[in-house]
Protein backbone atom coordinates (compact mmCIF):
# COMPACT_ATOMS: atom_id res chain seq x y z
CA UNK A 1 0.00 0.00 0.00
CA UNK A 2 2.73 2.19 1.00
CA UNK A 3 4.53 1.67 -2.04
CA UNK A 4 1.72 2.29 -4.08
CA UNK A 5 1.30 5.64 -2.94
CA UNK A 6 4.72 6.38 -2.66
CA UNK A 7 4.89 5.28 -6.78
CA UNK A 8 2.04 7.94 -7.32
CA UNK A 9 3.52 10.45 -5.63
CA UNK A 10 6.70 10.25 -7.01
CA UNK A 11 4.75 10.07 -10.62
CA UNK A 12 2.99 13.20 -9.65
CA UNK A 13 2.43 15.48 -12.55
CA UNK A 14 3.91 18.87 -12.55
CA UNK A 15 2.40 22.39 -12.86
CA UNK A 16 3.75 22.34 -16.03
CA UNK A 17 3.17 18.62 -17.31
CA UNK A 18 0.47 18.06 -19.66
CA UNK A 19 -2.26 15.11 -18.57
CA UNK A 20 -0.82 11.66 -18.89
CA UNK A 21 -3.54 9.25 -19.39
CA UNK A 22 -1.56 6.28 -20.65
CA UNK A 23 0.22 6.72 -17.20
CA UNK A 24 -3.52 7.03 -15.40
CA UNK A 25 -4.94 4.09 -17.57
CA UNK A 26 -2.67 2.28 -15.83
CA UNK A 27 -4.10 2.82 -12.49
CA UNK A 28 -7.26 1.27 -13.12
CA UNK A 29 -7.43 -2.79 -13.98
CA UNK A 30 -10.40 -3.01 -14.72
CA UNK A 31 -10.14 -0.52 -18.10
CA UNK A 32 -7.38 -3.67 -19.31
CA UNK A 33 -10.13 -5.73 -20.74
CA UNK A 34 -11.80 -6.84 -24.03
CA UNK A 35 -15.71 -7.09 -24.28
CA UNK A 36 -16.83 -9.04 -27.06
CA UNK A 37 -13.47 -9.19 -28.83
CA UNK A 38 -12.96 -5.15 -28.37
CA UNK A 39 -10.68 -3.58 -25.78
CA UNK A 40 -13.52 -2.43 -23.32
CA UNK A 41 -14.33 1.85 -23.82
CA UNK A 42 -16.43 2.31 -20.65
CA UNK A 43 -18.37 5.75 -20.95
CA UNK A 44 -20.43 4.70 -18.41
CA UNK A 45 -19.10 6.77 -15.53
CA UNK A 46 -22.32 8.81 -14.61
CA UNK A 47 -23.39 5.51 -13.32
CA UNK A 48 -20.42 3.85 -11.34
CA UNK A 49 -16.98 5.33 -11.89
CA UNK A 50 -14.06 2.77 -12.23
CA UNK A 51 -11.89 1.92 -9.12
CA UNK A 52 -7.87 2.66 -9.28
CA UNK A 53 -5.36 0.01 -7.61
CA UNK A 54 -4.64 2.48 -4.57
CA UNK A 55 -7.55 2.53 -3.70
CA UNK A 56 -8.52 -1.55 -4.26
CA UNK A 57 -5.55 -2.30 -2.17
CA UNK A 58 -6.60 -0.23 0.37
CA UNK A 59 -9.81 -2.14 0.71
CA UNK A 60 -8.33 -5.09 0.89
CA UNK A 61 -6.06 -4.05 3.41
CA UNK A 62 -8.36 -3.86 5.75
CA UNK A 63 -10.20 -7.16 5.37
CA UNK A 64 -6.73 -8.70 5.02
CA UNK A 65 -5.36 -7.21 8.10
CA UNK A 66 -8.05 -4.83 10.06
CA UNK A 67 -11.79 -6.36 9.58
CA UNK A 68 -13.39 -6.01 12.77
CA UNK A 69 -16.22 -3.67 14.28
CA UNK A 70 -15.96 -0.04 14.85
CA UNK A 71 -16.57 2.04 17.90
CA UNK A 72 -16.79 -0.99 20.04
CA UNK A 73 -14.14 -3.26 20.55
CA UNK A 74 -10.83 -1.90 22.84
CA UNK A 75 -9.05 -4.33 21.35
CA UNK A 76 -6.29 -3.85 18.93
CA UNK A 77 -8.02 -4.89 15.05
CA UNK A 78 -11.15 -2.84 16.39
CA UNK A 79 -8.83 0.37 17.19
CA UNK A 80 -6.93 0.01 13.70
CA UNK A 81 -10.08 -0.14 11.62
CA UNK A 82 -11.90 2.92 13.76
CA UNK A 83 -8.76 4.65 13.21
CA UNK A 84 -8.84 4.09 9.52
CA UNK A 85 -12.22 4.76 9.58
CA UNK A 86 -12.97 8.14 11.20
CA UNK A 87 -9.26 8.77 9.17
CA UNK A 88 -11.62 8.86 5.94
CA UNK A 89 -13.70 11.26 7.64
CA UNK A 90 -11.14 13.05 8.10
CA UNK A 91 -10.37 12.80 4.51
CA UNK A 92 -14.21 14.12 2.93
CA UNK A 93 -14.23 16.83 5.83
CA UNK A 94 -10.95 18.78 3.96
CA UNK A 95 -12.06 17.21 0.45
CA UNK A 96 -15.53 19.18 0.81
CA UNK A 97 -14.39 21.83 3.34
CA UNK A 98 -16.60 21.39 6.28
CA UNK A 99 -15.70 23.17 9.40
CA UNK A 100 -15.81 20.17 11.38
CA UNK A 101 -16.01 16.57 10.91
CA UNK A 102 -19.45 15.87 12.70
CA UNK A 103 -20.98 17.67 10.00
CA UNK A 104 -19.83 14.52 7.70
CA UNK A 105 -22.62 11.63 8.09
CA UNK A 106 -21.39 8.81 6.12
CA UNK A 107 -24.44 6.95 4.03
CA UNK A 108 -24.57 4.36 1.48
CA UNK A 109 -24.48 6.69 -1.46
CA UNK A 110 -26.54 10.08 -2.41
CA UNK A 111 -30.12 7.99 -2.60
CA UNK A 112 -29.67 7.52 1.25
CA UNK A 113 -28.18 11.04 1.60
CA UNK A 114 -31.63 12.71 0.35
CA UNK A 115 -33.22 10.12 2.58
CA UNK A 116 -31.54 11.09 5.76
CA UNK A 117 -32.25 14.49 5.01
CA UNK A 118 -36.03 14.13 4.60
CA UNK A 119 -36.51 12.34 7.47
CA UNK A 120 -34.48 13.70 9.93
CA UNK A 121 -35.11 17.31 8.78
CA UNK A 122 -38.30 16.84 6.62
CA UNK A 123 -40.76 14.83 9.08
CA UNK A 124 -39.99 16.90 11.85
CA UNK A 125 -39.67 20.65 10.56
CA UNK A 126 -42.44 20.32 7.07
CA UNK A 127 -46.04 20.43 7.77
CA UNK A 128 -49.56 21.05 6.21
CA UNK A 129 -49.36 23.70 3.67
CA UNK A 130 -45.60 23.89 3.91
CA UNK A 131 -43.50 23.84 -0.09
CA UNK A 132 -40.76 22.15 -0.84
CA UNK A 133 -38.63 23.15 -4.27
CA UNK A 134 -36.80 20.93 -6.32
CA UNK A 135 -36.07 21.21 -10.13
CA UNK A 136 -37.02 19.56 -13.27
CA UNK A 137 -33.30 18.28 -13.67
CA UNK A 138 -33.84 16.12 -10.85
CA UNK A 139 -32.71 12.72 -10.13
CA UNK A 140 -35.73 10.67 -9.09
CA UNK A 141 -33.25 9.92 -5.78
CA UNK A 142 -34.31 14.09 -5.35
CA UNK A 143 -37.84 13.74 -6.20
CA UNK A 144 -39.45 10.41 -4.45
CA UNK A 145 -38.13 11.04 -1.11
CA UNK A 146 -39.99 14.38 -1.13
CA UNK A 147 -42.79 13.39 -3.07
CA UNK A 148 -43.77 11.10 0.17
CA UNK A 149 -42.83 13.42 2.80
CA UNK A 150 -45.98 16.00 0.84
CA UNK A 151 -48.07 13.00 0.68
CA UNK A 152 -47.56 12.48 4.33
CA UNK A 153 -47.51 16.12 5.99
CA UNK A 154 -49.95 17.55 3.44
CA UNK A 155 -47.25 19.93 2.02
CA UNK A 156 -46.81 20.92 -1.42
CA UNK A 157 -44.35 20.16 -4.14
CA UNK A 158 -43.05 22.78 -6.90
CA UNK A 159 -40.69 22.35 -9.42
CA UNK A 160 -38.07 24.94 -11.47
CA UNK A 161 -38.88 24.47 -14.85
CA UNK A 162 -36.16 24.36 -17.59
CA UNK A 163 -35.37 25.73 -21.15
CA UNK A 164 -35.38 23.47 -23.89
CA UNK A 165 -31.16 23.52 -23.74
CA UNK A 166 -31.91 22.06 -20.05
CA UNK A 167 -31.28 25.18 -18.09
CA UNK A 168 -32.95 25.75 -15.33
CA UNK A 169 -35.16 29.21 -15.61
CA UNK A 170 -34.04 31.44 -12.38
CA UNK A 171 -36.53 33.57 -12.65
CA UNK A 172 -39.89 30.98 -12.12
CA UNK A 173 -37.48 30.14 -9.25
CA UNK A 174 -37.31 33.10 -7.64
CA UNK A 175 -41.59 33.27 -8.36
CA UNK A 176 -41.60 30.00 -6.56
CA UNK A 177 -39.90 31.35 -3.56
CA UNK A 178 -42.54 32.56 -0.78
CA UNK A 179 -43.00 32.54 3.14
CA UNK A 180 -44.51 28.42 2.40
CA UNK A 181 -41.46 27.34 1.31
CA UNK A 182 -39.96 25.36 4.28
CA UNK A 183 -36.98 23.52 1.49
CA UNK A 184 -35.02 23.48 -1.56
CA UNK A 185 -33.38 20.62 -2.54
CA UNK A 186 -31.57 20.55 -6.03
CA UNK A 187 -28.85 18.72 -7.77
CA UNK A 188 -25.47 20.46 -8.80
CA UNK A 189 -25.43 19.03 -12.13
CA UNK A 190 -27.95 17.07 -13.72
CA UNK A 191 -26.97 13.52 -14.54
CA UNK A 192 -29.16 12.80 -17.46
CA UNK A 193 -28.14 16.07 -19.33
CA UNK A 194 -25.19 17.30 -17.82
CA UNK A 195 -26.41 20.35 -16.90
CA UNK A 196 -24.36 22.69 -14.40
CA UNK A 197 -27.34 24.48 -11.77
CA UNK A 198 -26.30 27.61 -10.21
CA UNK A 199 -26.58 26.20 -7.28
CA UNK A 200 -24.72 29.53 -5.23
CA UNK A 201 -27.99 31.15 -6.67
CA UNK A 202 -30.78 28.73 -5.52
CA UNK A 203 -29.08 28.55 -1.73
CA UNK A 204 -29.04 32.47 -1.89
CA UNK A 205 -32.47 33.14 -3.10
CA UNK A 206 -33.72 30.38 -0.47
CA UNK A 207 -32.11 31.90 2.21
CA UNK A 208 -33.74 35.10 2.09
CA UNK A 209 -36.73 32.87 2.88
CA UNK A 210 -35.24 30.85 5.48
CA UNK A 211 -35.42 27.93 3.77
CA UNK A 212 -32.91 25.28 4.14
CA UNK A 213 -30.99 23.75 1.03
CA UNK A 214 -29.65 20.41 -0.12
CA UNK A 215 -27.51 20.26 -2.93
CA UNK A 216 -27.48 16.33 -4.88
CA UNK A 217 -23.87 16.13 -5.69
CA UNK A 218 -23.96 13.26 -7.13
CA UNK A 219 -22.45 14.06 -10.47
CA UNK A 220 -20.33 17.01 -9.33
CA UNK A 221 -18.14 15.39 -6.90
CA UNK A 222 -16.25 13.52 -9.33
CA UNK A 223 -15.19 16.39 -11.48
CA UNK A 224 -15.26 20.23 -9.60
CA UNK A 225 -13.87 21.23 -6.24
CA UNK A 226 -16.88 21.23 -3.36
CA UNK A 227 -16.12 23.71 -0.77
CA UNK A 228 -19.40 23.46 1.45
CA UNK A 229 -18.93 26.40 3.45
CA UNK A 230 -18.47 28.97 0.15
CA UNK A 231 -21.64 27.51 -1.13
CA UNK A 232 -22.94 28.26 2.13
CA UNK A 233 -25.50 25.19 1.68
CA UNK A 234 -26.88 23.59 4.16
CA UNK A 235 -26.28 19.84 3.21
CA UNK A 236 -24.82 18.35 0.54
CA UNK A 237 -24.70 14.58 -0.60
CA UNK A 238 -22.68 12.38 -2.97
CA UNK A 239 -21.74 8.84 -3.50
CA UNK A 240 -18.55 6.91 -3.44
CA UNK A 241 -19.10 5.11 -6.45
CA UNK A 242 -18.99 7.78 -8.81
CA UNK A 243 -15.93 9.20 -7.44
CA UNK A 244 -13.98 6.29 -7.65
CA UNK A 245 -14.29 4.45 -4.73
CA UNK A 246 -16.78 1.00 -3.97
CA UNK A 247 -20.24 1.11 -3.85
CA UNK A 248 -21.90 1.55 -0.05
CA UNK A 249 -19.75 4.59 0.50
CA UNK A 250 -21.10 7.97 0.30
CA UNK A 251 -21.71 10.97 2.15
CA UNK A 252 -24.23 13.60 3.53
CA UNK A 253 -23.02 16.76 4.93
CA UNK A 254 -25.13 18.86 7.35
CA UNK A 255 -24.29 22.09 8.86
CA UNK A 256 -24.02 21.31 12.34
CA UNK A 257 -26.38 23.00 14.26
CA UNK A 258 -29.26 21.89 11.87
CA UNK A 259 -28.23 18.08 12.29
CA UNK A 260 -28.19 18.71 16.01
CA UNK A 261 -31.96 19.78 15.72
CA UNK A 262 -32.84 16.26 13.37
CA UNK A 263 -33.93 13.18 14.20
CA UNK A 264 -31.86 10.54 13.55
CA UNK A 265 -32.78 8.82 10.70
CA UNK A 266 -32.56 4.68 11.33
CA UNK A 267 -32.77 3.59 15.73
CA UNK A 268 -29.99 0.90 16.46
CA UNK A 269 -26.66 0.11 17.69
CA UNK A 270 -23.86 3.19 17.56
CA UNK A 271 -26.37 5.73 17.29
CA UNK A 272 -27.28 5.77 21.34
CA UNK A 273 -25.53 6.72 24.35
CA UNK A 274 -27.57 4.92 26.89
CA UNK A 275 -30.96 2.62 26.08
CA UNK A 276 -33.58 1.64 28.88
CA UNK A 277 -37.25 0.73 28.08
CA UNK A 278 -38.05 4.15 29.23
CA UNK A 279 -35.63 6.13 26.96
CA UNK A 280 -33.48 6.71 24.84
CA UNK A 281 -30.29 9.01 24.58
CA UNK A 282 -29.01 9.57 20.99
CA UNK A 283 -25.10 9.85 20.55
CA UNK A 284 -23.59 13.29 19.66
CA UNK A 285 -22.59 13.82 15.74
CA UNK A 286 -21.89 12.16 13.39
CA UNK A 287 -22.70 8.63 15.41
CA UNK A 288 -26.45 10.02 15.80
CA UNK A 289 -27.08 9.49 12.06
CA UNK A 290 -25.11 5.97 12.07
CA UNK A 291 -26.78 3.29 12.87
CA UNK A 292 -26.12 -0.34 12.57
CA UNK A 293 -22.38 -1.76 11.29
CA UNK A 294 -21.69 0.75 8.05
CA UNK A 295 -19.91 -0.61 4.84
CA UNK A 296 -16.20 0.24 6.82
CA UNK A 297 -14.03 -0.97 3.88
CA UNK A 298 -16.17 0.58 1.53
CA UNK A 299 -15.44 4.33 3.54
CA UNK A 300 -12.24 3.55 3.93
CA UNK A 301 -11.67 3.45 -0.03
CA UNK A 302 -13.58 5.94 -0.11
CA UNK A 303 -11.05 7.96 1.99
CA UNK A 304 -8.92 6.36 -0.27
CA UNK A 305 -10.48 8.18 -3.23
CA UNK A 306 -9.96 10.47 -2.37
CA UNK A 307 -6.01 10.54 -1.89
CA UNK A 308 -5.81 9.34 -5.47
CA UNK A 309 -7.76 12.55 -6.50
CA UNK A 310 -5.08 14.80 -4.22
CA UNK A 311 -2.15 12.74 -5.50
CA UNK A 312 -3.15 13.19 -9.48
CA UNK A 313 -4.16 16.80 -9.13
CA UNK A 314 -7.91 17.43 -9.72
CA UNK A 315 -7.49 20.72 -11.56
CA UNK A 316 -6.26 19.23 -14.27
CA UNK A 317 -8.27 16.01 -14.26
CA UNK A 318 -11.23 18.58 -14.65
CA UNK A 319 -9.54 20.28 -17.18
CA UNK A 320 -8.92 17.54 -19.18
CA UNK A 321 -12.70 15.68 -18.74
CA UNK A 322 -13.85 18.94 -19.92
CA UNK A 323 -11.61 18.65 -23.32
CA UNK A 324 -12.82 15.10 -23.59
CA UNK A 325 -16.37 16.41 -23.37
CA UNK A 326 -15.88 19.57 -25.49
CA UNK A 327 -14.88 16.74 -28.37
CA UNK A 328 -17.26 14.23 -27.82
CA UNK A 329 -19.92 17.34 -28.52
CA UNK A 330 -18.28 18.38 -31.69
CA UNK A 331 -18.11 15.31 -32.75
CA UNK A 332 -21.23 13.92 -32.30
CA UNK A 333 -22.71 17.52 -33.52
CA UNK A 334 -21.56 16.90 -36.82
CA UNK A 335 -23.32 13.44 -37.31
CA UNK A 336 -26.14 13.74 -39.72
CA UNK A 337 -29.43 12.28 -37.79
CA UNK A 338 -27.86 12.38 -34.12
CA UNK A 339 -29.31 14.68 -31.88
CA UNK A 340 -27.48 15.84 -28.68
CA UNK A 341 -30.19 16.32 -25.84
CA UNK A 342 -29.32 18.56 -23.28
CA UNK A 343 -26.91 21.74 -24.56
CA UNK A 344 -26.90 23.88 -21.65
CA UNK A 345 -23.67 26.81 -22.06
CA UNK A 346 -22.23 25.23 -18.64
CA UNK A 347 -22.08 21.06 -18.64
CA UNK A 348 -19.81 18.35 -17.15
CA UNK A 349 -18.83 15.06 -17.56
CA UNK A 350 -22.15 14.09 -19.86
CA UNK A 351 -23.35 13.41 -23.14
CA UNK A 352 -27.03 12.54 -23.96
CA UNK A 353 -28.31 12.13 -27.63
CA UNK A 354 -30.48 10.16 -29.57
CA UNK A 355 -30.64 8.90 -33.24
CA UNK A 356 -33.77 9.55 -36.01
CA UNK A 357 -35.19 6.32 -35.68
CA UNK A 358 -33.53 4.24 -33.64
CA UNK A 359 -34.51 3.32 -29.87
CA UNK A 360 -31.42 4.19 -27.14
CA UNK A 361 -32.15 0.56 -26.23
CA UNK A 362 -30.27 -0.50 -29.65
CA UNK A 363 -27.85 1.89 -29.60
CA UNK A 364 -26.74 0.46 -26.33
CA UNK A 365 -26.80 -3.13 -27.37
CA UNK A 366 -24.65 -2.12 -30.81
CA UNK A 367 -22.21 -0.13 -28.80
CA UNK A 368 -21.74 -2.73 -26.58
CA UNK A 369 -21.14 -5.26 -29.56
CA UNK A 370 -18.08 -2.59 -30.38
CA UNK A 371 -17.17 -3.40 -26.58
CA UNK A 372 -18.30 0.33 -25.53
CA UNK A 373 -20.01 0.84 -22.39
CA UNK A 374 -22.72 3.68 -22.61
CA UNK A 375 -25.82 3.64 -20.54
CA UNK A 376 -29.43 3.80 -22.65
CA UNK A 377 -32.47 4.46 -20.53
CA UNK A 378 -34.31 6.92 -18.48
CA UNK A 379 -30.96 7.43 -16.34
CA UNK A 380 -33.13 7.86 -13.62
CA UNK A 381 -34.76 10.85 -14.66
CA UNK A 382 -38.24 10.06 -16.20
CA UNK A 383 -39.23 13.94 -16.16
CA UNK A 384 -36.42 15.20 -17.90
CA UNK A 385 -37.55 12.34 -20.16
CA UNK A 386 -40.80 13.64 -20.58
CA UNK A 387 -39.31 17.16 -20.82
CA UNK A 388 -38.01 15.92 -24.00
CA UNK A 389 -41.09 14.16 -25.30
CA UNK A 390 -38.48 10.81 -25.20
CA UNK A 391 -38.65 7.70 -23.68
CA UNK A 392 -34.81 7.43 -23.37
CA UNK A 393 -31.08 8.33 -24.69
CA UNK A 394 -28.30 7.34 -24.57
CA UNK A 395 -25.67 8.78 -22.95
CA UNK A 396 -21.85 8.59 -22.81
CA UNK A 397 -20.41 9.82 -19.91
CA UNK A 398 -16.78 10.49 -19.02
CA UNK A 399 -13.76 10.61 -16.53
CA UNK A 400 -10.29 11.62 -16.69
CA UNK A 401 -8.48 7.83 -18.01
CA UNK A 402 -11.09 8.16 -20.94
CA UNK A 403 -8.95 8.85 -24.27
CA UNK A 404 -10.21 10.90 -27.50
CA UNK A 405 -9.32 7.61 -29.38
CA UNK A 406 -11.68 6.32 -26.87
CA UNK A 407 -14.46 9.38 -28.55
CA UNK A 408 -13.31 8.61 -31.85
CA UNK A 409 -13.99 4.65 -31.30
CA UNK A 410 -17.33 5.99 -30.10
CA UNK A 411 -17.99 8.27 -33.01
CA UNK A 412 -17.17 5.32 -35.54
CA UNK A 413 -19.36 3.14 -33.92
CA UNK A 414 -22.79 5.54 -34.00
CA UNK A 415 -22.00 5.63 -37.54
CA UNK A 416 -22.13 1.62 -37.73
CA UNK A 417 -25.71 1.90 -35.92
CA UNK A 418 -26.96 4.38 -38.15
CA UNK A 419 -25.76 2.39 -41.57
CA UNK A 420 -27.45 -0.43 -39.62
CA UNK A 421 -30.73 1.26 -38.88
CA UNK A 422 -31.42 4.43 -41.02
C1 LIG B 1 -26.52 8.50 -9.17
C2 LIG B 1 -27.25 9.68 -8.72
C3 LIG B 1 -28.03 9.66 -7.55
C4 LIG B 1 -28.22 8.41 -6.74
O1 LIG B 1 -27.01 7.87 -6.32
P1 LIG B 1 -26.95 6.41 -5.71
O2 LIG B 1 -25.49 6.15 -5.65
O3 LIG B 1 -27.68 5.51 -6.64
O4 LIG B 1 -27.59 6.49 -4.36
C5 LIG B 1 -28.64 10.81 -7.17
N1 LIG B 1 -28.53 11.93 -7.87
C6 LIG B 1 -27.81 12.01 -8.99
C7 LIG B 1 -27.69 13.30 -9.72
C8 LIG B 1 -27.14 10.88 -9.45
O5 LIG B 1 -26.43 10.95 -10.58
Amino acid sequence: MAAIVEELISIRPKPSDGWNVERIRKDFPVLRQTVNGKPLVYLDNAASSQVPVMVIERGAQYIEQEHSNIHRGVHYLSMRATTAYEGAREKVKRFINARDVKECIFVRGATEGVNLVMHGYGRKFIGEGDEIIISALEHHANIVPWQMLCEERGAKLRVIPMNDAGELLMDEYQALLNERTKFVAVTHVSNALGSVVPVRDVIESAHKYGAPVLIDGAQWAPHARIDVQDLDCDFYTFSGHKIFAPTGSGVVYGKADLLEKMNPFQGGGDMIKSVTFEKTIYADLPNKFEAGTPAIASQIGLGAAIDYLNIIGREKAAAYEHQLLSYATERISALEGVRIIGTAREKLGVLSFTIDGVHPHDIGTILDQQGIAVRAGHHCAQPVMKRFNLPATARASFAFYNTTEEIDQLINAIEKVIEVFV
